[in-house]
């Protein structure tokens, strides 16, 4: 006989689509302030995603309020204290890294994703992995969404967040996501450690495009390729050679590494981390713009679901994710000008005048952001 029963839809304050660094920190805060989350992850946590798992410490501030600073501190990981740019030829510059609590650390993305997943969990978001979302529909009675997945129930919530990556499926499913481009692929895989490797983070320059290394504990190296598709098998053969790797090695993969930014912020849709903007992989700080663009966006929803506000929440989550990204995004544009043509990359690194410039921007990168958050 219960079988027969309906149950009444439990309508959610806001659905999170995706529990990397932007929806778990979405969905935590928004729990914190007592909403009714729901997030729903394609994956089985933990796991792992092509990323150089370096952590700007801009993002200190946001863990912190996330009350998870010192659990991430505990996480294994390295702690890293110098770059070492090289160019094709071989010539090296390096430069310092901050010490003490704006050090650079580089820990695992199985790790840390699992940590904020973990944290937004214990707050009271009610989080469904292995469900992907599949179709989306608004209510008519602008009421909010109706949320299908491939786990066969649909979910309703009044507000609704695209937290799913560069690839988001919710843009695409609202027309928002434009054609992407497949300029650039990455490969990514966590590696033995070579013995002496040190404490570095290399950007090494090669004809094919680019490889960041930098040591993730005491036994691993996370080992990130990144070239056009015509050239990454090439870049793939040159790192099995130069870390002693099996032709059958296994990499994860992702593409595009550039796609234009979307608006964050629509009616009942807020989007955050990769989804609404993707910045170049090579300045680390992708993880940062996700948690704290995950916490701009609670605090606006948090007012949008309670209808108490004097400044619009939509206008104001898109104010202050232009301001996020505001003074900083002339170093991601010098970047992506910089790793799309390794020989002037390389020729850069050889200019002896050029290397102040270089120690510049590396301090404009890891140090934390103007607005102290
Ligand atoms: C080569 C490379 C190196 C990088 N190195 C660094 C670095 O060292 N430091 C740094 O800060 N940043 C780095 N980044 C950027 C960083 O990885 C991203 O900015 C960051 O992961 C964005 O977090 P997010 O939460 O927005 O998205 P993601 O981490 O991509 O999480 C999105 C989540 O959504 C889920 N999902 C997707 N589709 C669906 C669906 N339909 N239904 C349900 N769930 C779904 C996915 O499974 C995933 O868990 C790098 C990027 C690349 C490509």
């Amino acid at each position: 006989m219960t079988d027969c029963i309906e149950r009444p839809m439990e309508t959610f304050d806001v659905a999170i689509v995706g529990a990397g660094p932007a929806g778990s920190s979405c969905a935590a805060f928004c729990a914190l302030d007592g909403l009714r989350a729901l997030v729903l992850e394609r994956e089985k946590f933990p796991r792992e995603k092509v990323c150089g798992d370096c952590l700007n410490p801009s993002s200190w501030g946001v863990l912190r309020r996330l009350g998870i600073a010192d659990r991430a501190r505990q996480l294994p990981h390295a702690i890293l204290s110098t770059v070492e740019f090289i160019a094709i030829g071989g010539q090296k510059v390096i430069v310092g890294l901050p010490s003490g609590e704006e050090s650079l650390r580089a820990i695992k993305r199985s790790l840390f994703d699992a940590l904020v997943m973990s944290r937004a969990r214990d707050l009271g978001a009610q989080i469904h992995e292995e469900t992907t979302v599949t179709a989306l529909t608004a209510a008519a009675n602008g009421a909010g969404w109706q949320i299908e997945t491939n786990q066969g129930p649909t979910f309703a919530a009044r507000v609704l967040v695209g937290a799913d990556g560069r690839n988001s499926t919710v843009a695409r499913l609202c027309n928002l996501l434009p054609r992407p481009a497949r300029e650039r692929v990455a490969l990514q895989s966590h590696i033995p450690l070579p013995a002496g490797f040190g404490s570095r983070v290399v950007l090494q320059f090669l004809r094919e495009g680019y490889s960041g290394q930098a040591p993730v504990n005491n036994d691993e190296l996370n080992l990130c390729l990144v070239s056009k598709p015509s050239d990454i098998s090439a870049l793939r053969r040159w790192a099995e050679q130069c870390f002693s790797l099996p032709h059958d090695h296994s990499w994860h993969t992702i593409t595009p590494l550039t796609r234009i930014a979307l608006s964050p912020a629509h009616d009942k849709l807020f989007m955050v981390g990769d989804a609404a903007r993707v910045v170049e992989p090579f300045t680390g700080e992708g993880i940062y713009y996700a948690l704290r663009s995950g916490e701009l966006a609670a605090q606006a929803i948090v007012k949008a679901v309670r209808g108490s506000y004097d400044v619009d929440p939509l206008k104001e989550y898109a104010q202050a994710h232009a301001a996020m990204y505001r003074g900083r995004l002339w170093v991601n544009g010098l970047a992506r000008a910089a790793v799309l043509s390794p020989r002037i990359a390389s020729s850069l690194i050889h200019a002896a005048r050029v290397q102040p410039m270089l120690r510049s921007l590396t301090a404009k990168i890891v140090s934390p952001c103007s607005g102290g958050l």
